[in-house]
């Protein structure tokens, strides 16, 4: 298991390959499918605060838009590459497929560490983003989002500095904005609370009772806080250990996300939360918990760890977290995994929503838009797993399959390939 690849984009490419093996695509569509129909790589010059102008690269891939507009969120990372991007535009195009939401597959991305600019110097940049993508993003062509680093507030700027070139209101061309500008009740917490949905049907299937079960969470931001929260209220878990990018913290009694929610708003950081030990983020994963959710970074469980992961289910919020050498070691030991691109459909799911409440102008409330996700993501969970049962694969390929069947039919219906 040495020398594993751990590029994101040949790990992408190597979970389709295994798809299409099982599913004998065509080798054209194959190849169609196997790299971006599109990309675009731009420059963002910035007045900085002190007067000079950095430069800053930014990248839109649209993977593929046979099932409609492409979709997917702008990452801001300082360890950003062309090759990240289009792995998570790879993935979007899978995601909405399996959620079956009138959508492909799109992502963004800008090289540079939001944690070192200031308020200013980042609306700068987001707008500065838009500049770059305005001609080629809109609700019939392409509909960006949140991801890592960026938030509603750099959503808004974005929005703004699109209808500011454009001259007419268009709240749809961007998703996980703002209440005000037209962001969707339920849609912070949606990533996590389709998780969520997913965790409660795999835990049937396995027989397992998630009340007081335990449950390890990396990643403290939008997605593994709400993780957090909801796994304790809905789901009744006793959430043993969480952890950022600083590191972790543990109690064996369990940890109550309003303490951790305040120590984060003053502090940062969840390390330090009174009444908890440190851990680190390496041994959090390899925890004896019923469920880990690893909602932070890609590449986390690889042929190097996975021996030692003791959790039954593994929820994958975070996009990629699980490597091609990890997934054959965790099937060996039996572990339950609830794939990236369905686990944490229910983002993309509720930005669907969004569009459609854009589109209407006509806002739902949040009891009505989590019952629609409850739906949505329960049923494309059980269309994954009888595919997993029908053609006795790992849920991980199943749900390519489903995928990769719905893509291809619509590329086949176009005339394309
Ligand atoms: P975020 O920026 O809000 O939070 C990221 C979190 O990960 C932070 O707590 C950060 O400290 C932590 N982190 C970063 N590097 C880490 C490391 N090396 N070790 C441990 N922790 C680390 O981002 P988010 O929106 O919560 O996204 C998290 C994951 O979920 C990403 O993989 C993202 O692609 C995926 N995702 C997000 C959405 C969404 O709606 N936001 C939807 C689907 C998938």
């Amino acid at each position: 298991m040495k020398n594993e690849n751990l590029n994101p984009f040949a790990i992408a490419q190597a979970q389709l390959d295994e798809a299409a093996a099982v599913l004998q695509l065509d080798p054209d569509m194959h190849a169609f499918l196997r790299e971006p129909m599109r990309e675009f790589h731009f420059s963002i010059p910035v007045r900085m605060d002190d007067g000079r102008t950095q430069t800053f690269r930014g990248f839109r891939v649209q993977y593929n838009d046979a099932r409609g507009p492409a979709k997917g969120g702008i990452r801001f990372h300082p360890d950003e590459t062309i090759d990240t991007v289009r792995a998570l535009a790879a993935w979007m195009t899978w995601k909405t497929a399996v959620a079956d939401v009138p959508l492909g597959g799109g992502k963004g991305g800008v090289i540079c560490n939001p944690r070192e600019l200031s308020q200013a110097e980042l609306e700068r940049l987001s707008r500065g983003y838009m500049r770059a993508i305005a001609r080629y993003v809109g609700i019939t062509q392409d509909v960006p989002a949140p991801d890592v680093y960026t938030n509603p507030q750099i959503m808004a700027w974005m929005l703004d500095e699109y209808e500011q070139i454009t001259g007419h209101h268009e709240p749809g061309v961007i998703t996980g904005k703002p209440l005000t500008l037209g962001g969707s009740a339920g849609r912070s917490p949606a990533t996590a609370m389709g998780g969520i949905f997913t965790i409660r049907e795999a835990a049937k299937i396995r027989g397992l009772d998630l009340n007081g079960a335990t449950c390890a969470i990396q990643g403290y931001g939008n997605v593994g806080s709400y993780a957090h929260q909801l796994a304790h209220d809905i789901l009744g878990m006793r959430i043993v250990a969480v952890s950022d990018e600083f590191g972790g913290i543990y109690n064996e009694h369990g940890l109550d996300p309003e303490v951790i929610s305040e120590h984060m708003r003053r502090t940062g950081k969840v390390i330090d939360c009174p009444e908890t030990e440190p851990i680190s983020n390496k041994d959090l994963l390899e925890m004896k918990v019923d469920v880990l959710i690893p909602a932070a970074i890609e590449n986390q469980i690889t042929g190097e760890n996975a021996a030692r992961i003791q959790a039954g289910i593994i929820a994958e919020l975070a996009n990629g977290p699980t490597t091609p050498d990890a997934d054959k070691i965790l099937a060996e030991k039996g572990v339950y995994i609830i794939p990236d691109f369905l686990c944490n459909a229910g983002g993309v799911s509720v930005s669907y929503f969004e569009m459609v409440q854009n589109s209407y102008q006509y806002y739902w409330d949040e009891s009505l838009v989590h019952q629609r996700l409850d739906q949505k993501m329960t049923t494309a969970f059980y269309a994954v797993h009888e595919m997993a049962q029908a053609k006795q694969v790992d849920n991980r390929v199943a749900a390519y399959l489903v995928a990769v069947n719905r893509v291809a039919e619509a590329v086949r219906l176009r005339g394309w390939v």
